[in-house]
């Protein structure tokens, strides 16, 4: 998909899982103030102890205290650590379908078994469907919230209703919150405030536009932090120097303009198209999943909107089923109407002519 698009000349491009604003100027300012102050070396594995304070006690005040915490080479790499200290090879991990893409691979290169866990079509956890997939090797579950690629956020019964189950199997809970600051209508629940055996991922990657700078967060109980950590000096040894100092003035940024920004999106999109598709209104990050027309599987779906010059992903690259395509609204507002113009004129054209 992504070889034909190189081949479009001024493309609509509502694909790309990154915000459309640069990082903000605080931030590279006192990464390159790092960078001339020659703070150029490794840094301890956990992470310079200035900004590990201030992710733990930023927890703290958000009312969800951590034992232990450290400093990752972004929410990928965290994942990547929390994989390896929570399943062993022949191990199982329940995953929602659809999911982020790396889960769904990811776990089969280590030997452990991604099991799906149906959430289609309003992307929601049921008891009877985590039921349906649990087995005696079932280490993990991974849950993220607000989630690529259906913006669904988990609320707060659903939230409960895994923690009893995640409490019922023993099962350590890996909770990604890229997309925590990206909450739109309510507010965000934290998985470790209901369950105590839950490793929380956080980053900078999509809040603060920082995806090249690879900085991320893992928090959570000192028992499977300490053999992060341990990983992660065999791995990636540290996140990267400057970064780190980046990210400390970070923190400091609510991004509230950025955020009511991408609502507003959020509402455009679904407004205009949530009468000629079937498409659950997102309750945060910054994409629509959205139902292909009758009589077409995704793939063939974006295989016709790029004929049109519009990139979107298809939903298999995140599902095993092949009925959605995933929409990016991270995009300026003239990019989103030239998106909407093409979907409506793909949808009329389908529709039978009256005579
Ligand atoms: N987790 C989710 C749910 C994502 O959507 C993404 C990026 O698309 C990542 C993690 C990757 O984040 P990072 O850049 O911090 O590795």
């Amino acid at each position: 998909m992504f070889d034909l698009a190189k081949q479009l000349d001024n493309p609509c491009n509502l694909s790309i899982g990154q915000p459309h604003f640069d990082t903000p100027q605080p931030i590279k300012d006192a990464s390159a103030a790092a960078i001339f102050a020659g703070k150029n070396g490794y840094t301890p594995t956990q992470g310079i102890p200035e900004l590990r304070e201030a992710v733990l006690a930023d927890y703290a005040a958000r009312g969800v205290p951590q034992e232990d915490g450290f400093i990752t080479s972004a929410v990928s790499g965290g994942f990547m650590l929390a994989l390896i200290a929570t399943c062993d090879v022949g191990d199982e991990i329940l995953i929602p379908d659809p999911y982020f893409i790396m889960w769904n691979d990811l776990p089969r290169t280590l030997g452990v078994r991604p099991k799906l866990v149906n959430t289609y079509p309003n992307f929601k956890w049921t008891r009877e469907r985590l039921e349906a997939q649990i087995t005696h090797k079932t280490r993990a579950i991974a849950l993220c919230s607000p989630a690529n690629p259906t913006g669904a956020a988990v609320d707060e019964t659903e939230m409960m209703m895994i923690a009893d189950f995640a409490a019922e199997h023993d099962l350590w809970v890996i909770y990604d919150e890229i997309y925590r600051l990206f909450t739109y209508d309510r507010p965000h629940f934290e998985m470790s405030q209901y369950y105590p055996k839950t490793i929380t991922l956080g980053g900078f990657s999509k809040s603060h536009s920082m995806t090249g700078w690879r900085i991320g967060t893992a928090v959570g109980p000192k028992e499977v932090i300490e053999p992060m950590i341990k990983l992660q000096q065999y791995t990636f040894v540290c996140a990267p120097t400057p970064g780190q100092w980046g990210a400390l003035a970070a923190l400091d940024l609510p991004m509230t303009k950025e955020v009511d920004d991408y609502r507003q999106k959020r509402d455009f999109m679904y407004n205009a198209l949530k009468d000629d598709f079937e498409v659950i209104k997102p309750s945060g990050a910054f994409y629509l999943f959205i139902k292909a027309p009758e009589g077409m599987t995704g793939d063939q779906f974006v295989r016709a909107a790029i004929a049109k010059n519009l990139i979107l992903v298809p939903g298999s690259a995140f599902s095993r089923k092949n009925t959605h395509f995933r929409l990016s609204f991270a995009n300026t507002d003239e990019q989103l109407k030239r998106g909407v113009e093409i979907l409506k004129s793909m949808v009329r054209e389908k529709e039978p002519v009256l005579t």
